[in-house]
């Protein structure tokens, strides 16, 4: 199908210096949990969006000597000629599909402790540095030169390595970003002091990347709109008048705000577009092209913010990684193929974890290269063979539309009337509507395919699968919450929980509702406990969270939710409780344990919700497993387990694993290792 002409703004070139971004689709510096250690896995990764159409394909923070060291955060660098011919790779392949590559050259001040390195961390003022319980260095005269000469020959190799356009990054409260921040820089020296003084570091930076390699590369600017010291806004007007002062000099500005959080913010907290309220006149008060970011999946908001004025080109991080073809699918006119970023930040936690990137929505993210797995093309079966998968939550769809676009003849029965499993419950909790596109995404896509049926309301037992006849049987049957304890920490059934006051998640999702004081205990750390909370207590029921861990939600802190999640159940009325653990019903309340000193005492309690582990929906697995004989005579040449009733884990595990599932059928096995050997 043509594109909507209506579109054809989002695909005019732009010129940015001197160079020329074919597309107004911009893939902005994000980070992959690859860095420098995984060279192979990165450029492979970084081409596929290229080859989906983003017309800019970014590298993440991209260190520019040794004392900008992140570990255990992975970071790229461009430290010497080794790192100059791994990122020569990465940029070569996103030339490929005729799109432009960019650097970010990082440096991060006080905020990197130099683990791995070594080298004593450094910054304006001598600063508690990284999360460690060290100080970095004040920067002397001669560290200010030798970092920017360190800037400029780190900008001179990424020219070298064929990057078109070349980042001054003077934002998210790294190095530049530490100068310029009025409450951090208290130097009173040339540096310090007036808004002359904190900017004078930014504005050489400018001139003498342009001066390095703006011959051949655009220089940009990733900067902030707001005020550090009080993010959101710009009391003192320094911000319009740091503007004012770099207006000619960068050739692109990227604009952010200081709250990382809010720029890369979670649906659950964080709506698409953020960040428009800042937007508004950036683009008059600078004579460069201007781009942000805002989570943006939909082609028509895209449109409106280059039609309007307010950007000339679309920023994204997480719309890239969930649908690396979605700037394609616009230019095809095949919006509604289009893979939805749900905003839920697994791929963030995967990079917080300091491994590869993965993606809810996109089970091929970070695979390109070690399974060889490309987001939009499957291979098609030499010979097609009839496909039972039973149960169609996120593992069942994802296998069901793998195994439909082998071209194999796929039945999928599902025991509930809607198809989605868990997100069909999940999205109905506060904040989580989004998640729902993991359903919506598979069901649209599996609704085109001619070669998929679709059963509903149709559970399955050993019997019945046998009698379909499939040759290759996936049970996709899903898990349910205990109510027993068991979890992190009962390891054995608590008796006393076998009480009528002990409510699941799946029933409390289901509707069921207790009365009086409330106690939900978080066993897990993820976001069902905390968003149970919010949920009762928002229905005016009276909830008291207790969690072992000593923070709300706090496994959440790796999608950078964890402070917004403790905060909203502060602000929701919801009690508090951390580091105890319940250990029993008593009549009329709950007994907890101090988790340190095992110390107990009681809380009214009422109703009791246990968020701890699951039990595998694996029956059918099972008792299919424990006759093989009858399997064989019904045709069937395998069984398979995939998603949570394998192993109930993460929305983005259970994708992974049903897409796994049906490639490795098709024997697609390969795990390649990316690291590097000795010669
Ligand atoms: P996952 O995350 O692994 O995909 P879910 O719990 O989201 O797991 O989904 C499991 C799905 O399987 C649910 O929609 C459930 O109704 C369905 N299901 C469970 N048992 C059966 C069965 N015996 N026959 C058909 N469908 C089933
Ligand atoms: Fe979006 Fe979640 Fe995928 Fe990240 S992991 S890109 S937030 S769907």
């Amino acid at each position: 199908m043509p594109r909507e002409p209506r579109f054809d703004p989002l695909f005019e070139p732009i010129r940015i210096g001197p160079v020329t971004a074919p597309t107004r689709f911009y893939q902005v510096p994000h980070c992959t949990g690859m860095g420098f250690a995984l060279p192979e896995t990165l450029a492979a990764m970084r081409s596929v969006k290229a080859e989906g159409g983003w017309g800019t394909v970014s590298t993440e923070y991209c260190s520019i000597d040794p004392s900008a060291d992140d570990l255990p955060s992975p970071y790229a660098t461009i430290w010497d000629q080794g790192d100059v011919r791994n990122l020569a790779k990465m940029a070569h392949g996103v030339h490929q599909h005729g799109a432009l590559a960019a650097i970010e050259l990082w440096h991060g001040g006080f905020r990197s402790s130099n683990l791995l390195s070594r080298v004593t961390p450094m910054g304006p003022m001598s600063q508690m540095a990284g999360k460690a319980p060290v100080q970095s260095r004040r920067m002397d005269l001669a560290d200010i030169r030798d970092y920017r000469r360190a800037h400029k020959a780190a900008a001179l190799r990424a020219k070298e390595a064929g990057f078109d356009i070349v980042y001054v990054y003077a934002a998210h409260g790294y190095l530049i970003a530490q100068f310029l921040n009025r409450a951090q820089n208290q130097r009173d020296d040339a540096y310090g002091g007036s808004l002359e003084n904190r900017a004078r570091i930014l504005l050489e930076l400018l001139d003498e990347t342009k001066e390095a390699v703006g011959d051949t590369c655009a220089v940009a600017v990733r900067i902030e709109l707001d005020d550090e010291v009080a993010p959101g806004s710009d009391p003192t007007g320094e911000k319009i008048a740091l503007f004012e002062m770099i207006k000619d000099l960068p050739d692109l500005f990227d604009v952010t705000i200081s709250d990382y959080g809010q720029e890369m913010g979670v649906s659950r907290f964080h709506a698409q577009g953020s960040l428009e309220p800042f937007l508004k006149d950036v683009r008059a008060r600078v004579k460069k092209p201007v781009l942000s970011v805002g989570r943006y999946t939909a082609p028509e908001s895209m449109l409106s913010l280059i039609k309007s004025g307010t950007l000339d080109l679309i920023g994204a991080a997480r719309p890239s990684i969930a649908d690396p073809f979605l700037p394609k699918k616009i230019a095809e006119g095949r919006m509604d193929d289009i893979r939805e970023c749900i905003g839920c930040n697994i791929c963030y936690a995967s990079n917080i974890q300091g491994v590869p990137l993965r993606c809810t929505q996109n089970p091929t993210m970070g695979e390109e290269w070690r399974r060889g797995w490309h987001p939009e093309i499957v291979t098609r079966a030499a010979t097609p063979e009839k496909m039972l998968v039973v149960g169609a939550g996120p593992a069942g769809l994802e296998a069901a539309l793998t195994l439909g676009r082998q071209g194999h003849e796929v039945m999928l029965a599902e025991a509930a009337r809607d198809l989605g499993g868990r997100v069909l419950a999940e999205a109905q909790l506060p904040g989580l509507r989004e998640w729902i596109r993991v359903r919506d995404y598979r069901a649209h896509q599996l609704s085109k395919l001619g070669n998929v049926e679709i059963f509903r309301e149709s559970r399955m037992n050993a019997a019945d699968v046998r009698e379909i006849g499939a040759a290759h049987v996936f049970t996709a049957t899903g898990s349910h919450w205990h109510k027993n304890g068991i979890g992190r920490t009962h390891s054995a059934v608590v008796p006393s929980f076998a009480d009528a006051r002990t409510l699941s998640p799946d029933e409390i999702m289901a509707g069921t509702r207790p009365s009086g004081p409330i106690v939900i205990f978080d066993d897990e750390g993820y976001i069902m406990a905390s968003a149970l909370a919010e949920l009762l207590a928002k229905e005016g029921l009276d909830v008291t969270y207790v969690a072992t861990a000593g923070l709300v939600s706090a496994w959440s802190f790796y999608t950078n939710e964890q402070h917004l999640a403790q905060a909203r159940l502060i602000e929701s009325g919801v009690k508090i409780v951390v580091s105890h653990a319940v250990t029993a019903l008593m009549s009329g309340s709950a007994e907890l344990a101090c988790v340190f000193t095992g110390r107990k005492h009681e809380i009214a309690c009422n109703g009791f919700v246990p968020v701890t582990s699951r039990e595998p929906n694996d029956e059918l697995w099972r008792s299919l497993c424990a006759d093989p004989e009858s399997n064989t005579s019904a045709g069937i040449k395998s069984i398979t387990r995939i998603g949570d009733c394998k192993a109930p884990a993460f929305i983005a595990t259970a994708v992974h694993d049903g897409h796994r599932a049906a490639r490795e059928l098709a024997g697609e096995t390969i795990f390649r290792r990316d690291r590097a050997l000795v010669s």
